[in-house]
């Protein structure tokens, strides 16, 4: 019998929803972090449950082809990669298999096609979108990134998932905290001021001197940066010393937001938000579309991988021209703009007020005219939609949170069920859970396509498609 403890040697040959490795010891699942299929290694038990235990890697004995020294020298202490050891095509495979396990385990689907998962030509620097947390440390301030499972700040000077100009973005703004004294955030004490750094980078500007002498666009892109102060308070001292740091040490700096957050709790963004400096939007593209994104408004992080999901929920749409189309949680528009030309009429329901604004923007700034988008919860606003509003739905695509869809939404699409559903989902468990809810309710699993959007981290997008039969 396994014991808290216990030191053992294991094959890991398996792998569990968090990408951890799997193996076996008497009879038991043991669930190693940073384990990895094909690794021998020695663990201790940390944690022991009936059927199943975890277990602290201490030695690889004999490490699996797919291991590799993670680049980043934090990788270790630093909460937000988890597979950096792990070489970019194993990563690929080991989500494929968490999503087909989910599919399978939760929501038991069968007679459905799994797809290969789309993954990424640039498994690092993708990211356009950095949350630093500020915290003092060691009676200095410090920006980086939380340790797993922790608020304890990891210093940060280089994020290898991170678009360069952030480098530059921390170096400046840890320069003006030094300068000003800016007292950093405290949550047990909820004293301080600055809560987080928020970064966005969009690459829809287009350099008109290049493009123009080698006649492309697309391939000229520059960049535009956004940066958004999470404060617990309504000012900052010397900002127009800290607009001009900005402007004149990054490249491509557009708007500097300030958004006041007085809460205590885990939510980075408060509810309201200024503008210190630039237009208050930057904007950034996904195929011939172009979009402006507000500091609090959803985009997805990884752009080239969007294009790749977007054309997913396009391909599998198979739209003439006729349909009518409901985009739940749509975000800044991005999905119902990317349908509308295909569409007769898309109708979009967005929570948050400034991503709707923005959606109604991105409409205009791409003469799209066929779109409506509504702000309300989806769960209030889509049966209104569905039910009472007379529009009869061909297709409805839901984008929920990893929470997953509401089960009012759920139970709303099943009494006036659209022919086809397709499910983009950010959580494999939680997109299982609600296809078993739909299956059993007449809709039946099509096939399901994982993206990998977040290389480095155990996280994959799945899009599923499902009919009502
Ligand atoms: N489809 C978009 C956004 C997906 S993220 C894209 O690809 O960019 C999920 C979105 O759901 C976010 O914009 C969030 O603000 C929104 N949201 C969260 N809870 C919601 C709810 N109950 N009703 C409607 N939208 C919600």
């Amino acid at each position: 019998m396994l014991k808290k403890n216990d030191v053992i040697q294991l094959r890991i040959d398996a792998v569990g929803s968090a990408c951890e490795g799997v193996g076996r010891a008497d009879g038991m699942a043991v669930f190693v972090e940073q384990g990895l299929p094909g690794d021998l290694l020695t663990a201790r038990i940390v944690k022991l449950k009936k059927t199943y235990a975890y277990a602290k890697l201490l030695e690889i004995l004999e490490p699996s082809e797919a291991r590799v020294t993670p680049i980043c020298p934090a990788f270790a202490q630093c909460g937000g990669c988890t597979l950096q050891h792990c070489a970019y095509p194993a990563q690929t495979r080991l989500k494929q298999q968490t999503a087909a396990n989910a599919l399978e385990r939760i929501g038991r689907c069968q007679n459905f096609t799994m797809l290969d998962i789309l993954g990424a030509e640039e498994p690092f620097h993708y990211r356009n979108k950095a949350q630093f947390p500020v915290k003092m440390s060691d009676g200095g301030p410090v920006a980086g990134f939380f340790a797993a499972r922790s608020h304890r700040v990891v210093p940060i000077d280089s994020c290898p998932l991170q678009d360069p100009v952030n480098d530059e973005i921390l170096r400046v703004m840890k320069q003006y905290i030094w300068d000003t004294g800016v007292t950093p955030y405290d949550e047990i004490t909820h004293t301080g001021l600055l809560r987080h750094i928020v970064t966005r980078v969009g690459r829809a500007a287009v350099d008109t001197t290049v493009s123009a002498a080698v006649g492309t666009a697309v391939d000229t892109a520059v960049s535009e940066v956004m940066i958004c102060l999470v404060i617990n308070g309504k000012k900052i001292p010397q900002p127009d010393a800290l607009i001009r740091r900005l402007k004149s040490q990054i490249p491509g700096m557009k708007t500097l937001a300030l958004n006041e957050n007085f809460e205590r709790g885990n939510a980075i963004f408060g509810s309201k938000t200024q503008i210190l400096d630039g237009p208050g939007v930057i904007y950034d593209r996904i195929g011939d579309l172009r979009f402006a994104i507000s500091p609090g408004s959803f985009y997805q992080v990884n752009a080239a991988q969007t294009r790749k999901l977007y054309d997913t929920v396009l391909t599998f749409a198979s739209l003439t021209g006729r349909e009518t189309v409901l985009d739940a949680y749509c975000g800044i528009g991005t999905i119902a703009l990317y349908l509308a030309r295909h569409a007769r009429k898309v109708y979009g329901v967005e929570i948050s007020r400034e991503a709707v604004r923005d959606a109604q923007n991105n409409a205009a700034l791409n003469g799209i005219a066929n779109v409506e988008f509504t702000a309300g919860a989806a769960e209030e606003t889509a049966p209104q939609l569905l039910e009472t509003g007379g529009a009869a739905f061909d297709l409805a695509v839901v984008d929920p949170p990893r929470k997953g869809c509401n089960p009012l939404l759920l139970r709303s699409i099943l009494r006036t069920p659209p022919r086809q559903l397709i499910y983009v989902s950010c959580d494999p468990a939680t997109l299982a859970r609600d296809i078993a809810i739909l299956t059993k309710g007449g809709y039946c699993l099509d096939k399901v396509r994982p993206v990998d959007m977040f290389p480095q981290t155990c996280h994959v997008e799945c899009v599923a498609n499902l009919f009502y039969i």
